[in-house]
């Protein structure tokens, strides 16, 4: 059995964030399903919000989040993690990360901020149209430099072991978490009384997403489980330019491309955001996102165009240069041709329930970044907010556990701990109900819990799900484990999570949007809170 004095899930921006902080105060291990770099993080293109100029505050960094988070963010945690910002902007560059910068007039140079969508003020930093990428690997090199930390890749968390599901009446508490050893199909058991989940979001609980595929919400699914409290999973951000094109699912057009003057044209090349917000193409991403379906409902279009092509072709290629050549390959210039897009799902702004220290409310539990619910994001999530918030809440994490369980402080009671029993569990034999179910959910969520929702179609969605539930659970005790198997059962916890989520709410607010109750009630200014009974 390993030990660990921390262990983290996930390797996105968060759990580095957070490893290479804890690793001042103790041995860490970083699980990761696949590769290192394979994460959200890594394919962040717009940048990271961050108030860096003297024309612009903190006081309008919270304005414009609570302006988005309609009504429900939590203007405590918005202060902290918007005016912790700078701070943690200063260590990414330390540890080399590279912001884009700009020349000035009366010489020298400064931060080239971005302006997005929600944003009154130009505070996106990036790195040309790859931050996240950027971000990633500077992080990975600082990690992998760091003796004291310990990268295991192609291992997935299986599920957190916690006192009351081994059985002892005493303090509910995380004693470890069983991982798979994905080369190998062992499941082992590792022993921390300190455990961090980073494990994302759940875009691929949609049909249609800019996520990769680690994002099967595989953290909030195991939260869940071991009796953590989720909020908010009804408000899932859909992401309103997805590049349509049959060779590329899930290539995001960043926000920036509007944020330079990107405009948002139908079939014909007109312009048509006007018509649903006086901000047009830099509306909050909702509204975008309901105004193209909208459109496409209307004309029965399979997709709106995003047209930069009267911006000189220097700029274009400059500044997006991914978006550039990845377009190119599938044979759009996009100095020349408008480009394609749908919207699709983007961002989970609900997870699992923290505080302003990442503490989910189970003891030696933590949760950062994507996977958390901290009450920054609300209703909606302001664009380029998420790297932010993954930054600011790795570091609070980190100094509250030093300071609530103190690596040389006295220890926790100590649980013999049982290995994984798989039984005689044989291999699954047919994957392909496996790979159907995960179909079916993906599209059953797309169709029925989608950008715009009706109660009867949420309903239909909660039946349908109930019986997946059963034939996954089936397997899932039947046979032995695989990350398919794993994965499908996240993906159907979380889907139901969301639907239930989405059914509690009553009204429209923010990102969740029905044609039952189209109107915000005041009355329902609250979060939505689901727990295990
Ligand atoms: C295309 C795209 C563009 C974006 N652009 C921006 C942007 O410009 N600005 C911005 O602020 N945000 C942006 N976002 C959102 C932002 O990238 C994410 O919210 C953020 O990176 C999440 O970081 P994270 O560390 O919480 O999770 P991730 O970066 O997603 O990392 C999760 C990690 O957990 C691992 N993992 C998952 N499940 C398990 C398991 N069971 N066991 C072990 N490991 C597991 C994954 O493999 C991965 O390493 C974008 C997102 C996408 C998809």
């Amino acid at each position: 059995m390993k030990e660990f004095d921390y262990v983290v899930l996930g390797s996105g921006v968060a759990g580095l964030t957070f490893a290479l902080k804890a690793a001042r105060r103790g041995e860490v291990a970083v699980f990761t399903k696949r590769r290192g770099g394979d994460s959200n993080t890594a394919w962040a293109q717009g940048g990271v919000a961050c108030v860096m100029s003297d024309e612009d505050s903190f006081d309008l960094h919270v304005r414009d989040t609570l302006v988005a988070g309609a009504g429900l963010c939590d203007e405590k945690v918005v202060r902290a993690v918007v005016s912790d910002g700078p701070a943690r902007i200063r260590e990414l560059m330390e540890i080399g990360v590279h912001f884009d910068e700009r020349d000035l007039d009366r010489g020298g140079r400064e931060l080239d901020l971005g302006r997005e969508g929600g944003h009154s003020k130009r505070r996106v930093l990036h790195a040309q149209d790859v931050t996240g990428r950027e971000i990633e690997q500077r992080l990975l090199e600082a990690v992998r430099a760091e003796p004291r930390i310990r990268l295991f890749e192609d291992h997935m968390a299986v599920d957190l072991i916690t006192t009351g599901k081994l059985g002892f009446a005493t303090e509910q508490r995380v004693v470890g978490v069983y991982i798979l050893d994905e080369k190998t199909g062992a499941v082992e058991t590792v022993r921390s009384d300190r455990i961090v989940l980073a494990t994302g979001g759940c875009g691929k609980v949609y049909l249609y997403t800019t996520n990769p595929a680690i994002a099967t919400g595989d953290g909030v699914a195991m939260a869940w489980r071991a009796g953590a409290t989720v909020a908010n999973m009804e408000f899932i951000q859909f992401h309103p330019t997805c590049l349509f094109h049959p060779e590329a699912r899930s290539f995001l057009v960043t926000e920036a491309v509007r944020g330079e003057g990107g405009r948002l044209v139908d079939a014909a090349g007109k312009e048509f955001m006007q018509k649903y917000d006086p901000r047009g193409a830099l509306a909050p991403r909702d509204i975008v996102a309901r105004a193209i379906d909208a459109e496409m409902k209307k004309t029965g279009q399979r997709c709106v165009f995003l047209d930069i092509t009267h911006k000189p072709a220097e700029f274009v290629r400059e500044r997006f240069p991914n978006i550039y050549e990845t377009c190119l390959g599938l044979g759009i210039d996009i100095t020349r041709q408008p480009i394609p897009v749908v919207p699709a799902a983007h961002y989970q702004c609900g997870g699992v329930r923290t505080d302003l220290s990442g503490f989910t409310g189970l003891r030696g539990l933590y949760a950062v970044g994507e996977v958390a619910c901290t009450g920054l994001h609300g209703a909606n999530r302001l664009a380029s907010n998420s790297l932010l918030e993954g930054l600011v809440m790795a570091h609070r994490a980190d100094e509250e556990i030093a300071r609530v369980e103190p690596v040389n402080g006295d220890r926790p009671r100590r649980f013999e701990l049982p290995e994984w029993q798989s039984g005689d569990a044989s291999d699954v034999d047919e994957l392909v109900v496996i790979y159907h179910n995960w179909d079916e959910i993906r599209r059953l969520m797309w169709d029925y819990v989608g950008i715009v929702r009706t109660d009867k179609r949420l309903q239909r969605a909660s039946a349908r799900l109930r019986n997946l539930h059963h034939e996954v659970q089936e397997f899932y005790w039947n046979f032995r484990i695989s990350t398919d198997l794993l994965e499908l059962r996240n993906l159907v916890t979380v889907a139901a999570l969301i639907v239930d989520s989405a059914l509690s709410r009553s009204e429209s607010r923010g990102l969740h949007y029905t044609l039952d109750h189209p109107e915000t009630d005041p009355r329902r200014a609250r979060d939505t809170l689901l727990w295990r009974s």
